[in-house]
């Protein structure tokens, strides 16, 4: 299986991998293959070949973020989720192609070149998980890693039709994996069945030493998420602001609609709900992302990690090396990022947006004693055809609509492929995975 896989992969035309890792997984897949031709039993997830992001590190094995930057960098370790599949036996096969460093929405901004759609090749495949999540819908992988820090699993499940779950924060450990945005960024499953997202959910979370924000968590149950009955007693909400948004593409509002429509058929009880206009959710996820960012890229200046550029003395090494190997999109992001968190600036719009969040905070804690679950679109609008996207960067910022809201509180959303042509989000409250996959299972 993991040879064939591989094999699909050097012969695709989606442009989703970065890097194959070939010798490590044959390797690996000898090791399983020997085990069973002795008859020994083998794991659940023994020689399942699965992909991740190129943003984690495998220890010994390329990470690039695609990025030129990273492009000859060396993991020196491995990520605790990436750890906890190897020590299933889970196969890693490639490195996939994403937006550098997670800063984007289609994986076009990328020095590995635009990733493709899964089923139609002048189509973007989302981002900034897109080789990850074509790689799943493709059948290229079992399974992949991604990433998401305002919807870059989510977004691209959608576009390519396949389920991406990010978990709620803190569930999994984000050590190994290169920081967009500190506080949203998760580490989650895509896969093409919600059985598969709940077994690779229960296999990589966990406390772990090496990142503080992660909790204990209880592993999924089997039989709760799929007690169909006790589904349908879940109540449901979705928010007026969001079906109000004008950008909305009119198509996706009435299949959203309908699909409320036929829950209520079901006797599921469905409320409308008042929450933040999308504009004031983006501009919040961006100020406090691209603050983020500035700071963690701060470390890549051309003395620690990735390439140097030749120059006189240290201060010419950091401008050059950072001039040279940042993508045009992450230099925007990380100018943006200083600009909020400099003197002056820093009261006026980072501390606001920090008190906004707060406010989004406390109106998640209410409405979830209020409602089970949140059913929101993905998307705005169907999926972008190549090269639109990077034209006008503040387009891409607010197509992030519908996901950044559910980053900024740190909640479980899954997205599952129906609902609308980009799917739906189904939400819950912080550590309410179990509910997410139930419900998703009513959907199917
Ligand atoms: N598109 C969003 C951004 O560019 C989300 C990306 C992500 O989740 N990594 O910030």
């Amino acid at each position: 299986l993991v040879k064939s896989k591989i094999e699909e992969l050097k012969s695709s035309k989606e442009n989703t991998a970065n890097y194959l890792l070939e010798d490590y997984a044959l390797q690996k897949a000898a090791a399983v293959d020997a085990k069973l031709q002795k008859g020994e039993k083998i794991g659940l997830l023994e020689g399942i070949p699965f992909g991740l992001k190129d943003v984690y590190l495998l220890q010994g094995q390329p990470a690039s973020a695609s990025s030129d930057f990273l492009k000859n960098y060396i993991s020196p370790y491995t990520a605790t989720a990436i750890q906890k599949l190897l020590d299933a036996g889970a196969i890693p096969i490639v490195k996939e192609n994403c937006d550098s460093f997670g800063h984007g929405s289609s994986t076009e901004n990328t020095v590995f070149g635009a990733a493709k759609n899964a089923w139609d090749k002048n189509k973007v495949a989302g981002g900034s998980s897109g080789g990850s999540a074509v790689n799943v819908a493709k059948k290229y992988t079992t399974f992949s890693i991604g990433g998401d820090t305002g919807g870059s699993i989510r977004q691209p499940a959608g576009y390519n039709k396949v389920y991406g779950l990010k978990p709620t924060y803190g569930r999994i450990s984000r050590y190994g994996i290169m920081a967009y945005a500190s506080s949203t960024d998760v580490v989650g499953p895509i896969a093409r069945t919600i059985e598969d997202i709940r077994i690779v959910l229960n296999t990589i979370s966990g406390k772990d030493y090496h990142d503080q924000t992660t909790y204990a968590s209880e592993a999924v149950s089997e039989e709760k998420v799929n007690d169909l009955a006790a589904a349908k007693k879940l109540k449901v909400g979705y928010y007026r602001s969001f079906l109000e948004s004008k950008a909305l593409d009119a198509s996706f509002k009435s299949s959203f609609e309908d699909l409320l429509k036929k829950l209520k058929e079901l006797g599921i009880e469905v409320k409308p709900l008042d929450f933040f206009e999308t504009n004031t959710l983006v501009s919040t996820y961006y100020t406090l992302a691209m603050a983020e960012t500035a700071s963690n890229l701060a470390r890549l200046d051309g003395t620690n990690y990735g390439n140097r550029a030749e120059a006189e003395n240290l201060k010419e090494i950091y401008a050059l090396t950072r001039s040279e190997n940042f993508t045009e999109e992450t230099k925007r992001r990380i100018v943006g990022g200083n600009q909020v968190l400099s003197q002056g600036h820093s009261e006026e719009i980072y501390n606001k947006a920090r008190a906004v969040r707060d406010e989004i905070d406390d109106r998640f804690a209410e409405e979830f004693e209020a409602v089970d679950i949140v059913l929101s679109p993905v998307t705005l609008g169907p999926v972008p055809n190549v090269g639109e996207t990077l034209k006008d960067p503040l387009a891409m910022y607010l197509s992030d609509a519908y996901t950044v809201g559910f980053s900024l509180g740190g909640l479980p959303t899954l997205t599952a492929p129906t609902g609308t042509e980009t799917g739906i989000q189904i939400t819950a409250a912080k550590n309410g995975e179990e509910k997410v996959l139930q419900f998703a299972n009513l959907l199917k």
